[in-house]
């Protein structure tokens, strides 16, 4: 059997790691709830004690990708900026996981190696240029062009969550206002939705009967809650989604790419965050490009880890 590959994603929630086949299929998978505060050594040694079971029973690697959520310095193998993980940037990954697996690696940016996870496993015709965006608590991107994985000059290429749609808009988590994660981020929802609530105290009443607690209130309850009929869950997803199709327009405008694909957990809305970003791709005059993009999602949970352990192998040259 040919030699897997080892791919880690490391977000802010969850870390899943994988062992993966050169085409892509998840042959263990393994998950634990990350934990920011304990720091990335602790991480470091949780992820190694998988992989040395899985070793011991018999389960080779040659190579190992690591996904980070962050600004990750690809050549050094470190965190420049890391919202999601605060306290693990500066920490030599690469050469840490080296020493300890010795086994030709790769760090890479969460989005990016999730974006190229599914254009493998997922996009069957391989089209030659993709714009994928993470839809989670943070946004991120990945760019495909001409069918390889674009980096950009500081390997930031790609990071769609933080380009602007509104001059003076709603606060990020990366400081900056007005960011397009700040409106279609998991946060940027359940505050859109708190504010209508808060602005019409009678209306949501669907939603309101669903989340007895508002503080709970997630994304996911806006989706149950706008498919059983509540006006104000569909007016969020409305707000939501034609700002997604703001941004998504300026990408699409300024890279041509055949395809924009959605993932993670938001992107299950389905129709009711689509519906609004393909109106204002119709709306917009300059047709060419937005008329010529199709728009989808992949559905892939794994892409992430499965990603990084691709690319990982690209890298070994294998
Ligand atoms: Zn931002």
């Amino acid at each position: 059997m040919p030699e897997s590959a080892f791919g880690v994603d490391a977000g802010g929630t969850f870390t899943k790691i994988a062992a993966v086949s050169g085409r892509g299929k998840v042959l263990r998978l393994e998950e634990f709830p990350t934990d920011p505060a304990a720091g990335p050594g602790d991480f470091l040694e949780r992820v190694i004690r998988v992989l040395e079971l899985w070793r011991r029973h018999g389960i080779k690697a040659s190579s190992f990708g690591l996904g980070l959520a962050g600004d990750v310095d690809h050549e050094r193998g470190t965190l420049r900026l890391t919202p999601n993980l605060p306290g693990w940037q500066g920490y030599p990954f690469a050469k840490e996981f080296h020493q300890r697996l010795r086994l030709p690696m790769v760090v890479e940016n969460d989005a990016n190696a999730a974006v190229w996870g599914a254009y493998v496993t997922q996009l069957e015709r391989r089209p030659r240029s993709v714009v994928g965006v993470t839809l989670g608590t943070g946004v991120g991107g990945g760019l495909i062009i001409d069918g390889r994985l674009y980096r950009g000059a500081t390997g930031t290429a790609g990071e769609i969550g933080h380009t602007r749609v509104a001059a003076s808009g709603e606060p990020c988590h990366c400081g900056a206002r007005g960011c397009l994660e700040a409106y279609v981020g998991n946060y940027g929802i359940v505050r859109t939705a708190r504010k209508l609530l808060r602005a019409r105290p009678g209306s949501g009443r669907i939603l309101r009967r669903l989340v007895p607690d508002l503080k709970t209130l997630t994304p996911k309850h806006l989706k149950v809650a706008a498919q059983r009929g509540d006006a104000l869950s569909r007016e969020v997803w409305e707000r939501t989604g034609e700002m997604l199709g703001l941004g998504l327009a300026n990408v699409v405008m300024a890279l041509n790419p055949d395809t924009v694909v959605l993932l993670g957990g938001v992107s299950r809305a389905g129709h009711w965050l689509l519906d609004p970003v393909k109106r204002v791709f119709l709306e917009h005059p300059f047709q060419t490009a937005l008329r010529h993009v199709s728009l989808g999602r992949a559905d892939n949970p794994n892409a992430g880890c499965v990603g990084a352990a691709l690319l990982a192998r690209e890298g070994a040259g294998r």
